[in-house]
């Protein structure tokens, strides 16, 4: 980050040329604030870069009502015309940067925070041309990451940078040329600010055998590639990035029958296509500053040059984020030269200029965590880290904004429950004995549970809500079931409001044979597509079996498996319990589905086929 904000400063002095009017002499004039959203950074840029202030004495002060924190960099001003700066985020309300005193210079730093803010979180760091400010530390102990490559294709807004241009002779032509490289996406008057929306704009392509190399300024993030075929191909999406015009849609050779072409893909997006047919030998190379990347094929690893010294490892670290997310964070005596690969099996991380580690410490670090299988050995161009995964984890990596660590971020999929269901469960599962059902009609009693309803519209998108899908489902089972011959009771036959422990307090009052729970899944990110069914008490293992094959066997949607999860519903219950997630509200073309009569009906009928088959197999 310090070094594209530097370049970006460098860029839009040698865009306006002009130079700057000394202010006073070892004052430090921050020309640029930047914040940072998805890691809680502030960073404050001069382009002179002698002069900045001694950070180590700066006093973090708490107040309250409204509970806030403020600290002053000395010896500081805001240059230009700028008067303050204001950013707002979730988490934090409020940084407002402004010119405190002018006698002595002084910028003051104001947060507003929300309660679960620790106040002990905020770090500072003086780099070669900025001061950055660390607000939160929820993203590594090395609170300093870029983001390098993500499995996860959210189309991120995790990034924005406001810059002000003034004392131009030809402000308009400035701008223009501002926002076609950093896609403002505005036409600000002169003098106004400029919100830049793209982190890495690429401006130079270099390609030779089995190799393309882009160099541009800022920070690259890779998103996870896709393979294509006919002909074959593998594309790699870089978020948040610009290319230069001149450079778009052009054909790059890489020896042999290999071609590349860079494109624009969407207003923030670029796409690199590699058409050969050895796409999976294809991964990128990051530079130590992440300001060039080499997309090389594995095979012409001898015609990667290597400059500098070899380093070495200095330490090992890892972090249970959460339940599912584990961190391995690895730290370099110098800057490190990477190269990723994700497989379906793997995560592999070359790292290139390494060549030497402490065997011993790696294996104490990582035995007994998430991590235990990993493995980090010698290999033809320095060392090979490799970790094992589940094909559905997300993995996230981040290179440290010296070049000294970097951390891969795994999430493990929820846990999948194969065949035969989780070992650990599969002592305890008690089948239910079937053969009597509970009405005293002889009639099966079957709880439906519609998710969600009156104030709880459950997940919306595009004006879809997910309790009208859920209702109109769940009366579908109920027409169903009662036409089979089965005791029905809804919890909730209109669009009203019902608590979960009311759910759960009419379901028992019941005395159901089984309960099914009707929700539609949504995921911050567009991709995740398909059903999931969910059960939490082992005796619910075998009906969420059932019916989540009869689900996927008839229904064309992806198979997401099914889960132990604690939802209240299913935890609370005493009868065989589950929760059926019919597809994802979040993807478009699923809900495009989910909002159809034939889907509707067709997941009514599997969710019946399968409660079906449940009974029946017990007898
Ligand atoms: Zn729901």
């Amino acid at each position: 980050m310090r070094k594209y904000i530097a370049i970006f400063i460098m860029f839009i002095f040698m865009l306006l040329g002009f130079t700057q009017r000394a202010l006073a002499e070892g004052v430090f004039k921050i020309n640029s604030a930047n914040f940072d959203t998805s890691s809680a950074i502030i960073s404050l840029v001069s382009s002179n870069l002698d002069d900045l202030p001694d950070i180590s004495d700066i006093k973090v002060v708490k107040l309250t009502n409204p509970t806030r924190v403020y600290f002053d960099i000395p010896n500081a001003v805001l240059g230009g015309q700028k008067k303050d700066w204001l950013f707002t985020t979730a988490g934090i309300k409020e940084v407002k940067i402004s010119q405190f005193s002018s006698t002595p210079y002084t910028v003051r730093v104001v947060v507003n925070y929300d309660d679960n803010f620790d106040v002990s979180d905020i770090k500072f760091i003086k780099l070669k041309n900025g001061i950055f400010i660390k607000l939160k530390n929820n993203i590594a102990q090395n609170p300093f990451m870029q983001n390098t490559y993500r499995d996860d294709h959210s189309s991120s807004n995790d990034f924005y940078e406001y810059m002000t241009i003034s004392s131009v002779s030809n402000p308009n032509e400035t701008i223009a040329r501002i926002d076609s490289a950093f896609n403002t996406g505005i036409t600000p008057q002169y003098s106004q600010e400029l919100r830049l929306n793209t982190k890495y704009y690429i401006d130079k392509v270099m390609a030779k055998n089995g190799m393309i190399t882009l160099t541009g300024l800022g920070s690259v993030s890779i998103e996870k590639p896709m393979i294509l075929s006919n002909p074959s191909r593998i594309v790699f999406d870089m978020p948040n990035t610009m290319v230069n015009k001149s450079l778009r849609n052009k054909d790059f050779s890489l020896g042999g029958t290999d071609t590349a072409r860079l494109g624009q893909f969407s207003v923030n997006k670029a796409r690199l296509v590699i058409t050969t047919n050895n796409v999976t030998k294809y991964i990128p190379v990051y530079a130590r500053d992440n300001q060039t990347v080499i997309y090389l094929n594995t095979d012409n690893l001898s015609n990667l040059e290597i400059p500098g010294k070899p380093v070495a490892i200095s330490d090992f670290s890892n972090r249970k984020l959460d339940d599912m997310t584990s961190a391995m964070t690895l730290n370099f005596s110098n800057p490190v030269i990477h190269g990723f690969d994700r497989t379906n099996s793997d995560v592999i991380v070359y790292l290139y200029n390494v060549n030497n580690f402490d065997a011993e410490l790696f294996n104490k670090t990582f035995s007994k965590t998430d991590f235990t299988s990993a493995k980090l050995e010698q290999s033809s161009k320095g060392l090979k880290l490799t970790i094992p995964i589940e094909h559905d984890s997300l993995v996230t990596t981040f290179l440290g904004m010296d070049g000294k660590s970097l951390k891969l971020q795994i999430k493990a999929p929820r846990t999948v429950i194969k065949d035969n269901a989780d070992p650990r469960d599969s002592e305890l599962i008690k089948i239910p004995v079937l053969n009597k059902p509970k009405g005293s009609d002889g009639k099966y009693r079957v709880v439906i549970d519609a998710g969600h309803g009156g104030s709880d519209v459950g997940a919306t998108r595009n004006g879809v809500y997910e309790k009208y899908i859920t209702l109109d489902v769940a009366k579908r089972v109920e027409k169903m079931l009662k036409a089979q011959g089965y005791g029905v009771l809804m919890t909730r036959s209109d669009d009203s409001y019902v608590s979960l422990q009311d759910r759960v307090a009419y379901s028992e009052a019941y005395n159901p044979d089984i309960f099914v729970s009707i929700h539609v899944n949504s995921s911050t990110s567009g991709t995740p597509n398909g059903i999931e069914t969910h059960y939490y008490h082992p005796e619910s293992i075998p009906l969420a079996q059932t019916v989540h094959s009869s689900l996927v066997s008839t229904i064309s949607a992806n198979d997401r498996g099914t889960f132990k999860s604690k939802f209240y519903v299913i935890n609370h219950t005493t009868s065989p319990a589950i929760l059926v997630e019919m597809g994802f509200l979040s993807n478009t073309a699923e809900r495009g589905q989910l909002v159809t009569a034939e889907r509707k009906q067709a997941t009514a009928k599997a969710i019946v086929e399968g409660i079906n088959n449940y009974f029946k197999s017990a007898q």
